[in-house]
């Protein structure tokens, strides 16, 4: 994709300088190369229920029968059916699918981009197993390579590009952990030859939310483990990830992986992110073609881990709290349990939202959307009802495992004039580490 980019108009954007029926080509092109068979599978086994629509939260805050999760899918539908369904040529020949327009991908941005955290709650409702959110990120694939990409996430990818992070360049890495290292009175390795954990870290930890990164680094430094975070692999977000930007996923993805290996690594930690968890727990292997050399933990089940084994251990809280599950790290990654066995270890009583586990509502930021500012308004919306069952549980505390749902909750918060902390379940239990030396 080249680098120049323009803004089309509000709620459309577009990279490169490719003309319409060439974005087009490019977008079609790409969908069809996308369909494997569990994808025709997927498209071709709709029933119309519109049970997906109840639960998707963009649908649920609105009303609106756009946000439908199946009709998200339109295009890419169109594009199968057109292409690569037994009765293309037919459904061609009668003119009974409407190739995608330049039009359709326009409206189409919005609702992959704007609109779906890949959250994979529509998929959980689908009585047909339809990956509903699965699809989106296949889609997205044929978006960024046609250049239709909200304009912030594109200007982030390229960012990734060039320094292996949105954050910063690595080269600066060693400089940043050690201002943060100074702030919070902690030591955090960098750049050391030999490690056996590799310890990664979201972009904001890097910049207005170093508090986290003290916060692993007591921890593990309280463990007595070895470990270091490294220039060469160290932002585990994967923007490409969520853009649809594969091969920089790829790149990214490796630059993590193969840094652990270098360093004699046998496990890499992710932090508290959800999309580091889906792309490199779930995703990472394909770029290798074998299980992966390393093991890949996030930073829940690290704790449950350290926890359980005697490791560190911690002085109990003592009030209610209410626990956000971040959907790629409960209900698409399954560590469900594992956040509420440091909750419990924490002393918590526990008091669960309406919807939580597995149905677990969004927080309206995952995919990209946090930082995808033209669907701020959209996002207020669904933070209406996090907010809602929030209070109904009448918790003391509010606590989350993902930085970005926390980022996102605090920034619906703001707008709302609601003054309930959103609390990192790392940083709780650094804060209540008890000192047995
Ligand atoms: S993946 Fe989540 S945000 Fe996207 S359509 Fe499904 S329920 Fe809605
Ligand atoms: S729930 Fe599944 S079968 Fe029903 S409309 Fe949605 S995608 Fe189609």
């Amino acid at each position: 994709m080249s680098t120049a980019a323009a803004t089309a108009k509000p709620g459309f954007d577009r990279q490169g300088t490719l003309d319409d029926g060439a974005r087009v080509d490019t977008a079609i092109r790409t969908f069809v190369a996308e369909f494997g068979r569990s994808a025709a599978l997927h498209l071709e086994s709709c029933v119309h229920c519109g049970l997906c629509a109840d639960a998707c939260h963009f649908h649920l805050a609105t009303g609106d029968a756009k946000y439908t999760p199946v009709l998200k899918l339109e295009p890419f539908r169109r594009a199968y059916f057109r292409s690569t369904s037994p009765l293309a040529p037919l459904l061609r020949a009668l003119g009974l699918v409407k190739a995608p327009t330049i039009a359709d991908l326009q409206q189409w941005q919005e609702l992959l981009y704007d609109s779906c955290t890949m959250c994979g709650r529509c998929t959980l409702a689908c009585p047909m197993g339809i990956d509903i959110a699965e699809l989106v990120k296949e889609a997205r694939h044929g978006m960024f390579e046609a250049g239709l990409v909200p304009e912030r996430l594109a200007l982030m990818d390229r960012a990734a590009r060039q320094w292996g992070s949105t954050a910063t360049p690595g080269e600066d890495l060693p400089d940043i952990l050690a201002e943060a290292s100074r702030e919070h009175g902690v030591e955090i390795p960098c750049d050391l030859p030999q490690a056996d954990l590799l310890v990664t870290a979201a972009p904001a930890e890097l910049g207005e939310h170093t508090g986290a990164l003290a916060a692993a680094a007591k921890v593990l430094n309280r463990a007595g483990v070895r470990w270091t975070m490294h220039r060469e692999g160290f932002d585990a977000s994967n923007i490409g990830f969520n853009n649809g930007d594969l091969a920089l996923q790829e790149k990214l993805t490796r630059s993590i992986v193969d840094t652990a290996l270098k360093i004699g690594a046998s496990t890499v930690l992710l932090p508290e992110c959800g999309h580091a968890y889906g792309a490199a727990r779930w995703e990472a292997a394909r770029w290798y073609g074998q299980a992966l050399p390393v093991r890949i933990v996030h930073m829940t089940e690290y704790l449950d881990e350290l926890i359980a084994d005697g490791r560190i251990r911690v002085a109990p809280v003592g009030a209610s709290a209410t626990f956000h599950d971040p959907c790629q790290i409960v209900r698409r990654g399954g560590l469900e349990a594992a956040a509420r066995r440091v909750l419990a270890a924490l002393g918590f009583e526990l008091k669960e939202l309406e919807a939580h586990g597995v149905g677990g509502l969004c927080c309206g930021g995952g995919g990209g959307v946090v930082s995808n500012q033209r669907a701020a308004p959209l996002r207020q919306k669904v933070f209406e009802i996090k907010r809602a069952q929030v209070e109904a549980t009448g918790a003391e505390r509010f606590v989350t495992s993902c930085g970005q749902c926390r980022i996102t909750l605090e920034m619906g918060a703001r707008a709302a004039q609601w003054d309930k902390p959103v609390e990192s379940l790392l940083e709780l239990v650094a804060d209540r580490l008890v000192d047995e030396r």
